[in-house]
């Protein structure tokens, strides 16, 4: 029997992972990987805080917390084994007021039923003596988390796929998906390729490329932008590693907070503002198709009547330095805005669904020819190998 072939549409990171946990497990399978853009890792991978996430915020039990607890730990590994820079630093999520603490106290038990080891409730003295000038109430320390390179994690998979004989096309946006008896042919100004199964991992696009494969997009990608400041180089011994919020448990949002970087530096940020433009960096970015595809969509509605005044309070931060750096001052008071250099940005593909709400879970539609990732927000690039062995599991028997 001929070998089978299998098409990967997007070189994010949870594209490559699944390639290569494929290509690991089955070394006879034809993998072709399809991305976009000129190289991989260019939209959510690339732009990303770099930050190794461990499973605490997850509700237990959902595909999130299980894939980000295993996630952490084979990405430490792998990071290991391939010389990746990373560290494992540790974070502080920090209650900046007595109302947050029985939020502070629900995460730390709700990290506890996930499996994280060595969570620590601290008071303001101690976590002092971790973060000297951390502000706040109390804090819960997670020793295990870390920062990592994940564009060098990228260009290692790439490399490890395309050593066992998977294919990896740049520049090759999939236009439109044929049907056929025996698969798929997806068109693409690169050529042609056909496949006998296909994995959607289109990030920002992945609902669009869904429907030419002919599903009905029921839940709509709405990209929220996330925008980050930079500490100037003489202010950054105000940061030692990660300093984090309480988060709000409506939003998948962390909220605004201090990341250190692998390759140095600490940033700020990023907030969550609604962004005109799947692919839109900038405050002007605009895609006319884009914006139609939003606004058409009642789930939107419904979420900006739902959260008028957070996403109101968005926007006027996300035009405001000085209100940014109040978000920032309630975790360390000694910022100024003077301290906070403009930064780069994200978009996050965050599905929505029609009754406005988003979700919340990894998502992940599997048909007899073709699986969809519909939902991969953070912590996907830490649960990117775990993510990928899980969908490697769930298409197996067809391939
Ligand atoms: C601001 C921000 C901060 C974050 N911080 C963290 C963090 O610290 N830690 C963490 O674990 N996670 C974090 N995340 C989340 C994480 O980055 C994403 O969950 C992860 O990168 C998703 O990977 P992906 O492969 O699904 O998507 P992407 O990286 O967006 O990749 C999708 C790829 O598909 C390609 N594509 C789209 N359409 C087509 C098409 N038609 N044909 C061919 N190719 C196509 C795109 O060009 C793209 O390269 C953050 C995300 C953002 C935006």
């Amino acid at each position: 029997m001929a070998a089978k072939r299998i098409i990967i549409i997007g070189g994010g990171i949870v594209g490559l992972a699944t390639a290569y946990k494929l290509g690991r497990s089955f070394p006879d399978l034809r993998i072709t990987l399809l991305e976009k853009e000129a190289a991989v890792g260019r939209h959510q991978t690339g732009n990303n805080s770099g930050v190794l996430h461990a499973g605490l915020y997850y509700k237990p039990g959902s595909v999130k917390a299980l894939l980000a607890v295993s996630g952490i730990q084979e990405m430490v590994a792998f990071c290991r084994e391939h010389a990746i820079p990373h560290e494992i630093c540790g974070k502080l999520v920090v209650a900046t007021e007595d109302s947050e603490l029985p939020r502070l106290h629900n995460l730390h038990e709700r990290g506890k039923q996930n499996g994280l080891q060595g969570l620590k409730l601290l008071n303001r003295e101690q976590m002092r003596e971790i973060e000297p000038h951390v502000g706040g109430i109390a804090a819960l320390q997670v020793p295990q988390e870390g920062i990592v390179d994940y564009a060098k994690v990228c260009e290692t998979i790439q490399r490890e796929i395309e050593k066992s004989g998977g294919k990896i096309v740049t520049s090759a946006k999939v236009t439109s998906l044929r049907e056929q008896p025996s698969g798929w042919v997806a068109q693409t100004p690169a050529g042609d390729f056909e496949g006998d199964y296909l994995v959607n991992c289109a990030g920002l696009h992945c609902d669009r490329v869904s429907e030419l494969a002919g599903e009905k997009r029921e839940v709509r990608i709405v990209p929220f932008r996330g925008e980050y400041y930079k500490l100037k180089r003489e202010r950054q011994s105000l940061v030692r590693n990660l300093i984090y919020p309480v988060p709000d448990p409506e939003f998948p949002f962390l909220g605004v907070h201090f990341t250190r970087l692998i390759e140095g530096g600490i940033e700020a940020g990023p907030n969550a503002v609604l962004a005109f433009a799947r692919e839109g960096y900038r405050k002007t970015d605009f895609n006319a198709a884009d914006l139609f595809d939003a606004l058409t969509f009642p789930g939107l509605w419904r979420f900006l009547a739902k959260h008028k005044r957070m996403s109101w309070q968005e926007l006027r931060r996300s035009f405001s330095k000085q209100l940014f750096c109040e978000s920032l001052q309630r975790l360390v008071p000694e910022i100024r805005a003077e301290d906070l250099e403009t930064g780069g940005a994200g978009v996050r593909a965050q599905a929505m669904s029609p009754d406005g709400n988003l979700v919340q879970d990894f998502c992940f539609v599997n048909r007899r020819k073709a699986l969809h990732v519909l939902n991969a927000p953070s912590p996907a690039a830490t649960a990117s190998l775990a993510i990928g062995e899980s969908i490697k599991n769930l298409i197996a028997k067809e391939i």
